[in-house]
């Protein structure tokens, strides 16, 4: 395939950003491959500044559940335009989006609009903080939460410690409120609670691991974590920037019935425009400001062409329930390809629409386990399906994901690639 074009504009970006990107993982360094310059994306599919086609289960990295430019969408944007860009000033969308997050999930009872996934977690602990009058919280190892100073942070050395930094320029103090447990794993969690009796605000979750490639929780696992917290007066977060409205309309905490205290959103419900949401317990976001304590503020939240994409794609998901029936059947069939090409030389992991293979034949359930994956491998792996005009996602620890304008067509293209690879393996 060509890349010409793709490779100058690269040489170029790199002289004015970082890496010649706006966010790393875009680079395609883990894959050593010249990133696609992307020109135009309708439906499936996505298109490079060199004309090449791909069908595109990266997605925006999760927000584009009903494929790029759904006509609905971008006919309700255009309109919007029309009405002026930003106010500043309140509109009656944010209450008619926030009313329909509501009633899609009930956990939700008050909640603000925020413009980026790392906004709503960064803001959903401050409160979390504010409401109990505690510090610390707990993070696990291989969730990723955004990129806020307190969570950018690895386990410290010693098993009971507290976090130490995992980016350069993220001070040791601020970290030092964050405990790192392992993930699906009871112990990590219930050792912090009794070491740190009475100090711990909140335990954060992705209630589906999809930052280390897909890690689905194990049986009991949340239930698990809700009991211990409300046993010691914590609030568990659900970090649902990627399954909110992924795994279903009620996203994780509706598939697995667990009420968390607070949710963060992201993606999916700005349908392509950037918004973060966090809510939950009415009583808890009544601490914040105006009419709390906890301040959080925004010159661009709730604004309302973003506002005006998560409406319509929160409707078009609404009325049209058959498309979760649609993803879980799509997704099963690429799983099913992945375990019938490779047989046990691969850990496949899926939940809903989410899914990722891991080349290791251990069983991926937690960071340690994914980590010891042939990353090598992937990006051999990566580059073959690319070649073959399917865009994946440029690195191992991130989702496969599904949208509902793959077609049947797609799938079987995809599925065919991976069977033609698998006599690699
Ligand atoms: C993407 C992501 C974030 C960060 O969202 P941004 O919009 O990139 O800031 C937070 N939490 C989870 C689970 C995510 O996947």
């Amino acid at each position: 395939m060509k890349k010409e074009k793709s490779k100058e504009m690269f040489e170029e970006a790199r002289r004015w950003m970082p890496g010649g990107v706006n966010s790393p993982v875009r680079a395609y360094g883990n894959v050593t491959e010249t990133p696609r310059f992307i020109s135009q994306a309708k439906g499936s599919k996505i298109v490079d500044v060199d004309g090449n086609e791909y069908i595109d289960y990266v997605c925006s990295w999760g927000p584009g559940i009903l494929g790029h430019a759904h006509p609905q969408v971008v006919k309700e944007v255009q309109k919007a335009c029309e009405d002026g860009l930003s106010f500043g000033a309140p509109t009656e969308k944010e209450t008619i989006l926030a009313k329909l997050i509501h009633e899609l999930l009930p956990p939700m009872e008050m909640l603000r609009l925020v413009s980026s996934g790392t906004e709503a977690v960064m803001s959903a602990i401050r409160v979390a903080r504010g409401y109990t009058g505690k510090d610390k919280i707990i993070k696990f190892k291989g969730c990723y939460h955004g990129h806020s100073d307190g969570l950018l942070v690895k386990a410290g050395s010693a098993a009971l410690t507290t976090a130490v930094p995992d980016s350069a320029g993220v001070p040791l103090d601020y970290t030092k409120n964050t405990l790192v447990a392992d993930y699906n794993d009871e112990e990590s969690v219930s050792r912090f609670f009794k070491l740190y009796k009475g100090e711990i605000a909140a335990v954060v979750i992705e209630p589906v691991a999809a930052n280390m490639g897909v890690v689905p929780p194990k049986s009991g696992y949340l239930e698990f974590l809700r009991e211990l917290t409300e046993e010691n007066e914590a609030l568990l977060i659900f970090d649902e920037v990627i399954t909110g409205f992924r795994l279903g309309l009620s996203g994780a905490s509706g598939y697995y019935q667990i009420t968390p205290d607070l949710i963060t959103l992201g993606k999916i419900v700005g349908g392509g425009m950037p918004i973060g949401v966090y809510g939950g317990k009415r009583e808890i976001m009544e601490t914040v400001s105006p009419i709390g304590s906890v301040y959080q503020a925004g010159t661009l939240s709730g604004n309302p062409i973003a506002t005006t994409a998560g409406i319509a794609t929160l409707t078009v998901l609404k009325e049209n329930p058959k498309i979760y029936v649609e993803l879980e059947r799509k997704a099963k069939q690429l799983e099913d390809a992945m375990r019938e090409s490779w047989k046990e030389r691969v850990c496949v992991n899926r939940v809903g629409s989410l899914l990722s293979v891991f080349f290791t034949d251990r069983v991926v359930n937690d960071y340690q386990s994914a980590v010891i994956s042939d990353t090598k491998r992937y990006a051999e792996y990566f580059r073959f399906m690319l070649d073959q005009g399917i865009y994946l996602a440029p690195s191992q620890f991130e989702a496969m994901f599904v949208s509902a304008a793959h077609t049947d067509e797609d799938i079987e293209k995809t599925c065919h690639a991976i069977r033609a690879y698998s006599k690699g393996v």
